[in-house]
């Protein structure tokens, strides 16, 4: 498969397959390389068996590493490994979970690393039996049910799709609470042009009310209490920013909380390659530039998938369609024309799911006001142990860019490298410096990715790109 290494794609999740599949079975041999054992990323994540009948769980995902195997002589799938860093000249540096190391120098990079979880942080957020939203269906997956009962908290479409899996599984739910008004009358407007997927959604909704756990909108959880591991959560009323408004609040018992405010793209790869990125909440915040043909700022750096903006999986498998086709046009191969059909439907498919996106983003994509509900004491990092009054204190000193307060903090210097914080601080910075979020970037990203041995390092490009 010598020319395997000439298209490298980054992640095989639902962007990542679709453009690794249409490739090979167009004839076009590629790598995929992904840090999971399966293929899948998060939404076909391969699990132990739930419930027949669990809503959301995608089953095409199966079908998919179903057509991946059956091309493994086209494509040169690299399992459990990682990129741990990129150049502007498309060389990728590989770890693999056993501890192999390697490097690759394709012609195409094909990025499709998909999304992280954003957070707001609370007093009490660091405590044992808090997860992520995300988090905690990842443990569903693997077929750890939590015992109830348990709160979940958030914004977003997966703040309801786990609560009724949940259900689903026999989870006692204490309550789920969102950030969220009910959709305006624009938001469902653009809702409707998919009427298949806003009927999932309100049938996850339905699955809630039938249950009857209480759903409160327009409220947020405002501290987390418990000796040692979580016992209590206490809720109140936002504003439309979502700043909390201090009115009536109600406690929750629980012995587990999911919280999460959505979705923000992965960009650690596309910023290493020095990629230029905009801010956009609607996308998830910070996200690359791309051209029509989904080619990053750097050429021959293509970014498919939520990695590029948070958009969901259809349009993750729409992305990946369209940039297998350009990438094996990039890459002259002579078989690219027969991948234009798939891709020039694929379009169609993004122009009809961009207005639903819109309508979803409107209704819930986080507003700022929810970054302010730390209070002085409450870690903002919690890899460094940084709290919100070192951060305010950073920012009165004058340390307003995220760069000058990673220096003088140390938040975000530990080891999820800012994953976590990084939005946190960028939305912190911005209050306390009346500047728009858009104007506060985030900090340049530092190879390695992840920890690797000390005797990898010797082999790292150690200047990042500009
Ligand atoms: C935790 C979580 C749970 C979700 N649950 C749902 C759900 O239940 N239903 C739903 O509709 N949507 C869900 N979503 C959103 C949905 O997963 C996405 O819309 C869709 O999967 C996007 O596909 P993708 O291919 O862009 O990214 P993903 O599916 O996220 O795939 C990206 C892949 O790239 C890998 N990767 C990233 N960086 C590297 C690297 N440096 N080296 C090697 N591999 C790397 C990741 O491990 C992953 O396997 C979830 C998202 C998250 C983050």
């Amino acid at each position: 498969m010598a020319d395997a290494a000439r298209i490298a794609i980054i992640g095989a999740g639902p962007a990542g397959l679709a453009a690794a599949i249409a490739l090979a079975e167009a004839g076009i041999a590629c790598t995929l390389i992904d840090d999971n054992r399966e293929a899948g990323g998060q939404i076909f994540r391969a699990g132990a068996a739930l419930p027949p009948d669990i809503p959301g769980i995608d089953r095409r995902g199966r079908e998919l590493r179903r057509r991946l195997a059956a091309l493994a002589s086209r494509i040169d799938h690299r399992r459990g490994t990682e990129v741990v860093a990129i150049d502007a000249e498309r060389k990728l540096w590989l770890a693999g979970e056993d501890g192999r190391r390697g490097e690759l120098p394709p012609d195409v990079v094909i990025l499709c690393p998909g999304a992280v979880e954003l957070f707001a942080p609370v007093p009490g957020w660091t405590l044992p039996g808090v997860f992520g939203l995300g988090g905690l269906q990842v443990l569903l997956k693997a077929g750890a049910v939590p015992e109830g009962p348990v709160v979940l908290a958030g914004a977003g479409p997966l703040l309801r799709l786990l609560a009724a899996q949940l259900i689903a599984c026999g989870v006692e739910l204490a309550a789920v609470v969102d950030a969220s008004p009910l959709p305006g009358p624009g938001a469902v407007a653009d809702m409707t042009r998919e009427p298949a997927l806003l009927a999932r959604g309100l049938a996850l909704e339905a699955a809630i009310v039938r249950a009857r756990v209480p759903l409160l909108r327009r409220h947020a959880v405002v501290a987390i209490e418990g000796a040692g591991a979580v016992e209590c959560v206490e809720v109140a009323p936002v504003d439309s920013e979502w700043r909390l408004t201090g009115r009536s609040r109600r406690q929750f018992r629980c012995t587990a909380l999911g919280l999460g405010y959505g979705l923000r793209p992965n960009v650690e790869l596309t910023l290493l390659a020095g990629a230029e990125h905009a801010f956009d909440p609607a996308l998830g915040g910070w996200h690359v530039r791309r051209s029509p043909d989904l080619e990053s700022s750097v050429r021959n750096i293509f970014v498919a998938g939520d990695g590029a903006g948070v958009q969901g999986v259809e349009a993750a498998l729409a992305e990946g369609a369209i940039v297998a086709y350009a990438a094996a046009v990039r890459t002259a191969h002579p078989n690219a024309a027969s991948l234009y059909p798939a891709a020039a439907r694929a379009r169609e498919r993004l122009a009809r799911l961009a207005r639903f996106r819109r309508g979803l983003a409107a209704w819930s994509a986080p507003r700022a006001g929810i970054f302010d509900a730390a209070r002085p004491d409450t870690f903002v990092c919690r890899c460094e142990d940084v709290t919100r009054r070192e951060i305010d204190a950073a920012l009165a000193a004058g340390f307003g860019d995220m760069r000058a307060l990673k220096l003088r903090t140390r938040a975000g210097m530990g080891l999820c490298q800012g994953r976590v914080c990084a939005p946190i601080i960028q939305h912190l910075a911005a209050a306390a410096t009346g500047r728009a979020p858009a104007e506060v970037p985030l900090p340049t990203a530092r190879p390695p990715l992840r920890p690797v041995p000390a005797t990898a390092l010797a082999d790292l490009p150690m200047e990042a790109a500009p």
